[in-house]
């Protein structure tokens, strides 16, 4: 056995659990440490996004570690977007026009805690809870740790440090602070922040609302959305700006105007939660950013991954899917590198970080979308089109939504690529009149439309390919 490095991981979120289990199972000797206590053994509100938005690159991830049958019964299927109107009128869209393509919603502290059951059966991965890491020497590999429950201060050594410490990275601030490197940074907060709220199960324990779908009340400048959990109730999040508009997180400051914008809002959504007034006065409103940092490694030695390396706004519900996709990529490189740790962290960078800050910029142009484009016609007009496409000719079409959550074998990158290459040949047609949706079209027809739209695309591309030569 040549495996036998000591690869400490600190952070045993979502990132860091499943890391933990995949360096186990490829026979490494694994300590992972996490400040806050067992999720397993104590009940801790997570704190934030109670549940998730799970798709196929995080699944493709649980398949590399071979629990894709423990996963699937966390697992809720969202066909949808239930958009919901003032009028509480409501109306079903779909992810893809593929009846197979739909997106789950799962349970943080359930699939956090399947990950650490499955890292813990491994004799060679150690599990440490309530030691928060205060600093990484990175020159020498050693973590500094501070021991809640002994109160003492500890140092670790290992070959290898990762740090998947989530946003706020320790890792990270001690490559930034030491100066010891070109580090690049950048942290960009969004004009909103979120809040957490709950729609309860019924009285007879039903779900209040239609269950297989993500719903979103998207109002022009802050929305609501609501996800479904097992125990019949639904994780509600407002997403709203913190200081601009008639109603913002910094005025909805009384239990009588928090009532009075959710009647005129939301209204629909205010019959289904009385406990409305208690939630958001109790639940944090927090911020919403975007962390983009290079290079994610520091010689042979330490390594970033998952958001402790690249945060990204929730809107694509992506975020931990391509966290789950850093450590099939991380793998995948091991195959070809193994043995020569500064190869391995070095390829991972050059090939991961394009798709990374792709799913960053894709997330935030979804915060838009979401907010507002979903609820415009010509945006309908597009969707229809596309879910048409998908319906009818399943293998030669996919929507830019679809390439980035359905199709794991296409990296971000190259789906934000085509993806927005699509979306602007298709709108400009439809504003320029071009092309039009009616529902009595006739396969021969559409495949018309399709080739167009297929042309300009292609047009699209090459015209960028152009500009992007007499850049360089
Ligand atoms: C509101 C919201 C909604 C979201 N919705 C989705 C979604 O629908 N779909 C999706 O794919 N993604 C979503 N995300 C993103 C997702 O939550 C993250 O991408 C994911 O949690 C990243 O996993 P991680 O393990 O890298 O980091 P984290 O989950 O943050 O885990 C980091 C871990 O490290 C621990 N830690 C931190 N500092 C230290 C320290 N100093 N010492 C020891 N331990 C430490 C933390 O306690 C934590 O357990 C959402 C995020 C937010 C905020």
């Amino acid at each position: 056995m040549k495996n036998k490095e000591n690869i400490l991981i600190v952070g045993a979120g979502l990132c860091g659990s499943l890391l933990a289990l995949r360096l186990g199972q490829r026979g490494y000797n694994v300590s992972i440490y996490e400040q806050r206590p067992d999720l397993r053994k104590v009940d801790i509100s997570a704190g934030r996004s109670i549940n998730l938005a799970f798709s196929d690159r995080g699944i493709k991830a649980m398949r590399l570690v071979g629990i894709q049958d423990k996963v699937e019964p966390l697992c809720i299927p969202m066909n949808g977007r239930m958009l919901h109107d003032r009028n509480g009128d409501t109306f079903l869209s779909n992810y893809s026009g593929r009846d197979h393509e739909y997106i789950n919603s799962i349970s943080r502290g359930g699939l956090n805690a399947l990950l650490l059951d499955e890292a813990e059966t491994l004799d060679n991965v150690s599990l440490f809870f309530n030691k928060k890491c205060t600093q990484v020497d990175f020159e020498n590999t050693t973590a500094s740790f501070y021991d809640y429950t002994s109160k003492t201060n500890f140092i670790e050594d290992a070959d290898i440090i990762i740090g998947t410490d989530g946003a706020g990275s320790v890792l990270r601030k001690s490559y930034y602070l030491e100066k010891k490197f070109l580090f690049s940074f950048s942290q960009e907060y969004l004009t909103h922040g979120y809040k957490e709220l709950c729609i309860l199960p019924s009285k007879s324990g039903d779900y209040k609302t239609y269950k297989n779908a993500l719903h979103i009340w998207p109002r022009g400048d802050f929305m609501l959305i609501a996800l479904p959990n097992l125990d019949a109730s639904f994780t509600v999040t407002l997403f709203l700006s913190h200081n601009e508009g008639d109603y913002n997180f910094n005025n909805l400051t009384t239990p009588e105007i928090v009532t009075e914008f959710f009647n005129k809002e939301f209204p629909d959504a205010l019959q289904l939660m009385p406990n409305l007034i208690e939630d958001f006065f109790e639940n944090p409103t927090s911020a919403l950013g975007t962390v983009k940092c290079s290079p994610w490694h520091y010689k042979a030695n330490t390594l970033l991954m998952g958001d402790a390396a690249h945060a990204i706004v929730p809107f694509y519900g992506q975020g931990m899917n391509a966290s789950f996709e850093d450590v099939v990529e991380f793998d995948h490189i091991l195959d070809q590198h193994e043995g020569n740790w500064e190869a391995v962290f070095k390829a991972y960078d050059d090939t991961r970080k394009k798709d990374t800050d792709a799913i960053a910029d894709l997330a935030i142009d979804n915060f838009h979308e979401m907010k507002a484009h979903v609820a415009n016609p010509i945006f309908q007009e597009k969707r229809k089109l596309e879910m048409a496409f998908e319906k009818t000719f399943p293998n030669e079409y996919s929507s830019k939504y679809s390439l980035v959550t359905f199709n794991e074998e296409v990296g971000y990158n190259e789906a934000m690529t085509r993806g927005r290459a699509q979306d602007k040949a298709i709108l400009n047609m439809i504003a320029d009149n071009d092309i039009s949706m009616s529902l009595d079209m006739t396969k021969a027809e559409l495949k018309i439309i399709l080739e167009k739209v297929k042309r300009e695309t292609q047009e699209i591309l090459n015209e960028d390919q152009v500009a992007k030569t007499m850049h360089h």
